[in-house]
């Protein structure tokens, strides 16, 4: 009795302090091949007790540890979104990879990196393949959401902070990461607008071309989103880059047209050399262009580079304009510094 008590007392305690914050907070974490019940329960219930109200987890499409998971965080009162990888995955069927201007194929050339092996979005297998993930992780019983993560191109222009890195200039588009040039997409977009793109001296130019390129990553999301909900009811969530001005640019995406619940765009001021003052501009931007949908805006905060101070500017700018909530990326990266300016930020 007394234990039933106690906890009744923790959960009103709990309730009390969430009525409190004024501003939700989402947590992303990826789970280790072997789940520890017990320490995944107290990071989460830690997290909890910071105002997060949901997860977004990677769990590395194995069924059984984000049953494991979800359940977990239902058990703790959070919201499950299950995190997918979904364009950019090595070993699967080398013909599923997108072909770039030079005609070489991310499985043999991938741009920048090895890791950087992209699939092409306008395959219909692929399509095939990623939907059937998505419906066996949201079909899941405490799965909430599938959270769709590197839907897009890859990388054409990368952001401002990552050219010394690669050593890179990018004023224009990058040939080695410019996709979409399979014979298959050639043909189909000169079927469609008469233009063959193999001619075309700048192909970043053509504003045709560019659209197709969106159109290709629209469609796919809107068939996961479709077909997921139909088959399970379950919710869509998408991880996208600032924008959409910028996400269009960089990689594609032309995510305001996208049919999902929730958007969580990366608003890492650092990548972009921003001030923490960007996110309110970056933000407004975001939630203005889904306004007419009523998709839900939570906007992604990148820890290890942001110091606790700018992450209250973040935070602030974040929700003055307009962002249901924020998400950070990730919470192990937060300093007890970091955690006291998250707690009395989102009560104000
Ligand atoms: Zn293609």
């Amino acid at each position: 009795m007394r234990k039933f008590l106690s906890s009744v007392v923790i959960a009103m305690c709990t309730l009390t302090a969430m009525a409190q914050n004024k501003i939700a907070v989402y947590a992303w974490e990826t789970l280790k091949p072997v789940v520890n019940e017990d320490s995944l329960r107290a990071e989460f219930e830690m997290w909890k007790s910071h105002g997060v109200v949901g997860v977004c987890i990677d769990g590395s499409y194995n069924l059984k540890n984000i049953a494991t998971a979800a359940r977990i965080a239902h058990e703790v009162g959070l919201e499950y979104h299950s995190w997918m990888h979904c364009l950019k995955r090595p070993g699967l069927n080398p013909e599923w990879y997108a072909v770039n201007r030079l005609g070489q194929s991310a499985y043999t050339h991938p741009a920048y990196v090895e890791r950087y092996k992209v699939l092409d979005p306008a395959n219909r297998e692929v399509r095939d393949d990623l939907t059937r993930k998505a419906i066996a992780q949201a079909k899941i019983k405490d799965v909430d959401y599938i959270q769709l993560d590197y839907i897009r191109y890859a990388d054409v222009i990368l952001p401002r902070g990552l050219w010394e890195k690669y050593g890179l200039v990018m004023d224009e588009e990058y040939a080695p990461a410019d996709y979409c040039y399979c014979d298959r997409c050639v043909a189909d977009f000169r079927s469609r607008t008469g233009i063959d793109i193999t001619k075309v001296a700048d192909p970043s130019k053509c504003k045709e071309w560019l659209q197709f390129r969106y159109d290709r990553v629209t469609e796919l999301v809107n068939h996961v989103s479709r077909n997921v909900r139909k088959a399970t009811g379950k919710k869509i969530s998408a991880d996208v880059f600032p924008g959409p001005t910028l996400a269009k640019q960089m990689v594609r995406q032309e995510w305001n047209k996208w049919d999902v619940d929730m958007l969580f765009p990366m608003n890492y001021n650092s990548y972009y050399l921003e001030p923490a003052q960007w996110l309110e501009t970056i933000t407004r931007e975001e939630v203005e262009s889904v306004s007419f949908r009523k998709t839900q805006v939570s906007s992604g905060l990148y820890i290890p580079p942001i110091s606790p101070e700018d992450l209250g500017i973040a935070i602030e700018g974040s929700i003055k304009a307009g962002a249901s909530s924020v998400s950070l990326f990730t919470p192990k990266y937060m300093t007890a510094e970091h955690w006291k300016v998250l707690d009395a930020v989102i009560k104000k």
